[in-house]
């Protein structure tokens, strides 16, 4: 980190679950930067996972909107922000998307490093006894990976976040069946208590300090990066374009410069061609 643009810059993350722990060692190791989290945010008004508060953005605004917040609380001029979404089609797997936004009010950028992959966390399940509700919260690492349960009874919905032994799981769940409620429990994604979620935050936490720390070979404002892929990749057999990657577009979060780097290997197996593989 010899020429570090951020060297001794506050970074402000937008969190009330700890995520600047997942973001301090790079931006520290790589930058030089302190990362902190602005007190007093209210993250939560943005849609919550517990479903209390509906999201009612995409993703990326969401994101957007807490980076703001956190800069207009905290007086510092670069933020960070995560987004995650869940979504279960079948089976034991769910799909976790996560954004990571950076901004700097300074120099006039906003980047984004993104994830998409499987998560090892079940979809939801409805339960009827507490015994049942712990087998299932084991099974996903309960009760180091957290989770939520949500009660629906005449009164209303009521979702509780914070059991945090096998034993208190279990006398909730067996409490509120026995006075009628239909229970279902959920993985808890808040990054502090899912260490599956926090790992890929904190991955895309050191992409994001390295791709701040590469200067525009043309202006020199940090973050040149990958921004775009173009498609096409050649057919190894006869030639025709594909859908698959042929090269990354790396380019500047402030002026037009860019480049291709392209794909390795240059041709595509002929199973992806349309042609020869209708
Ligand atoms: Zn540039
Ligand atoms: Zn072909």
């Amino acid at each position: 980190m010899t020429a570090s643009p951020y060297r001794g810059e506050v970074i402000a993350f937008a969190t009330m679950h700890g995520k600047e722990r997942l973001a301090r060692d790079a931006f520290r190791d790589v930058l030089g930067a302190r990362v902190v989290a602005p007190a007093g945010l209210d993250t939560d008004a943005f849609g919550s996972f517990s479903g209390e508060v509906p999201r009612t953005r995409s993703p990326l605004d969401t994101a957007r909107a807490k980076a703001r917040l956190a800069l207009d609380t905290s007086g510092a001029t670069a933020a960070l922000a995560s987004e995650g979404s869940f979504r279960s089609d079948f089976g034991w797997l769910t799909r976790h998307q996560e954004l990571l936004v950076f901004v700097d009010d300074v120099r006039r950028i906003e980047l984004v490093e993104a994830f998409a992959g499987p998560i090892e966390l079940p979809p939801a399940r409805d339960v009827t006894t507490g015994e049942r509700a712990v087998a299932f919260a084991e099974a996903m690492g309960f009760p180091r990976q957290g989770v939520m349960v949500h009660a629906d009874r005449a009164q209303g919905t009521e979702v509780a976040k914070e059991l945090r032994t096998p034993n208190a799981l279990a006398a909730h769940v067996d409490r509120l069946a026995r006075a009628g409620a239909s229970l279902t429990i959920t993985p808890d994604y808040r990054a502090h208590r899912s260490s599956a979620r926090s790992e890929v935050i904190r991955r895309l936490c050191l992409r994001m300090a390295e791709r701040l720390a590469a200067p525009c070979p043309a202006c020199a404002t940090p973050g040149y990066g990958r921004t775009d892929v173009r498609r096409g990749l050649p057919c190894g057999d006869c030639g025709e374009p594909t859908s698959l990657p042929l090269a990354d577009v790396h380019g500047c979060a402030a002026c037009d410069a860019s480049h291709l780097v392209p794909r390795t290997p240059s041709r595509a197996e002929p199973r992806w061609c349309d042609r020869c593989n209708p």
